[in-house]
């Protein structure tokens, strides 16, 4: 290898989702390119004109934007590159590394079938025939590839994959009407953006023998490879729906933060020693592709949810709580003004038991109820008691006297006003958390008072009390 500067792609095909071994193959192109200060690019793959379709082309573009692993350059369309792959196509006729076969198909059914009689790969006459006793028919255009000897793919993952050439037919390069075939097209754009590393599931491995056939039918430069292992699902089977083979937009649905996924995916086939958490520019600090583990990798939902939780006790409050707001409406709960500020006040005092940002929501709706809150009947029992209500008076007394409204302060009170009453914080706090939040999932209550502010907390226990009364 020349020491080009460093180009990797993905290249998917728009034919459905974009699932998280996409994802994946997508981190690790990007985490190389920025490791070594290359360029990350993108190709679409659109030759199958009847699966392709362009509201996948979008899933990809929304995936890869999620994802925040966007390419460096605008994407290459496959489709609209057939005349290039052509034009490869006549150099290699010119070079002779390929020749035009005019089998008919009943010709290639019998060279078939006496290949497989003999034990070998199919061979066409026109390999050697002299271009001049070309007939007026069809034709397709194969590579000659050579009969003998090996080809080697040296993986930085897989090491040194041996082909022996014998095993290898002459591969079809155009079809009979002149379309350009999937391995053609994918050497020529390589070269044609410079790729140097392809990095993609092992999937394309014996691709990988045959392109590199192309390559150097071309006289090109052959890509250093990298092929990575599958992802299983948790019991080390093929991934399936319900095990994750997802498309990526759906993680997000599911409450995970992009920065999550890639730190997840990222150790996904590869790690740093023992590190399980690491930023983004650690990972591009320490990412090598020849660290890359062969063996497939499992998907783990434990600890999917474990970093995710990370990530949201890191984030940016105003982030999650426009991320919860998202979720809120789409589960019809209706804000209004103010809500938005609400939320991001909750969050601080919610979030560490979040493992999802649809979690998270859960957790901020105490505070989002409108006033006068529906209690549980329990908690309206014991308020209606003189000795617990008289309580609540002598506490919301207290509490409108906290100058500097907040947890420490709040913590301060509540402590002196259970030694003031001679109780523990047991005889009031469950009851005053459940007047809080009206029986909903909340923080410990000088995190709750902080979130709802001063004139909620005060108004929710005023209601609480005139009720009780
Ligand atoms: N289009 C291929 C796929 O979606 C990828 C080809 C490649 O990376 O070389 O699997």
């Amino acid at each position: 290898m020349t020491d080009r500067p460093v180009r990797t792609r993905i290249a998917p095909s728009p034919t459905g989702m974009m699932h998280i071994g996409t994802a994946r193959v997508a981190l690790f192109n990007w985490l190389y390119a920025r490791h070594t200060g290359g360029q990350f690019l993108l190709r679409i793959e659109d030759t199958d004109r009847e699966r392709s379709t362009e509201a996948a082309v979008q899933v990809i573009f929304d995936g890869m934007r999620w994802l925040g692993l966007e390419p460096d350059e605008p994407p290459v369309f496959q489709f609209a590159r057939a005349d290039r792959h052509r034009a490869a196509v006549e150099e290699m006729l010119a070079r002779g590394s390929a020749y035009r076969d005019y089998m008919t198909p009943e010709e290639l059914e019998a060279e078939r079938e006496t290949a497989r009689a003999e034990g070998r790969v199919i061979r066409s006459p026109w390999r050697d025939a002299a271009p001049n006793d070309a007939p007026d028919r069809p034709f397709v255009v194969r590579l000659k590839a050579p009969l003998e000897g090996e080809t080697i793919v040296d993986d930085k993952v897989k090491g040194a994959i041996r082909f022996e050439n014998r095993t290898l037919d002459d591969l079809i390069l155009l079809r009979t009407d002149g379309s350009p075939t999937y391995n053609l097209a994918v050497v020529v754009d390589d070269h044609e953006m410079g790729i140097t590393h392809v990095i993609r599931g092992d999937d394309h491995l014996n691709n990988a023998a045959r392109q590199t056939l192309i390559y150097q039918g071309l006289g090109w430069e052959v890509p250093a490879w990298a092929h990575l292992p599958m992802i299983n699902g948790p019991d080390g089977k093929k991934l399936s729906k319900r095990h994750g083979s997802q498309a990526v937009s759906e993680f997000d649905d599911m409450g995970y933060l992009p920065e999550a996924m890639r730190n997840y995916l990222a150790k996904l086939g590869w790690g740093h020693g023992d590190d399980e958490i690491f930023s983004d520019a650690q990972a591009i600090a320490w990412f090598d592709i020849v660290d890359v583990v062969s063996a497939p990798a499992r998907l783990d939902w434990d600890k999917l949810n474990h970093l995710n939780n990370h990530y949201i006790r890191l984030a940016e409050p105003k982030r999650l709580a426009d991320l919860v707001a998202k979720i809120l409406k789409s589960r019809d709960v209706k804000l209004h003004p103010g809500d938005e500020a609400l939320i991001e006040r909750t969050i601080p005092f919610v979030r560490d038991g979040a493992k999802t940002t649809l979690e998270l929501a859960d957790a901020v709706l105490f505070a989002l109820k409108t006033r006068p809150l529906e209690l549980p009947e329990k908690t309206r029992g014991q308020l209606a008691e003189a000795e617990l209500s008289e309580r609540f008076a002598r506490l919301r007394a207290a509490l409108a006297n906290v100058a500097d409204w907040g947890v420490p302060a709040l913590e301060e009170a509540l402590r002196r006003f259970a030694e003031a009453e001679g109780v523990g914080l047991g005889k009031f706090g469950p009851q005053l958390r459940a007047v809080l939040s009206g029986g909903s999932p909340a923080p410990d209550l000088a995190g709750a008072m902080t979130a709802l502010g001063r004139d909620e907390s005060l108004g929710r226990i005023d209601d609480a009390l005139s009720k009780g009364s």
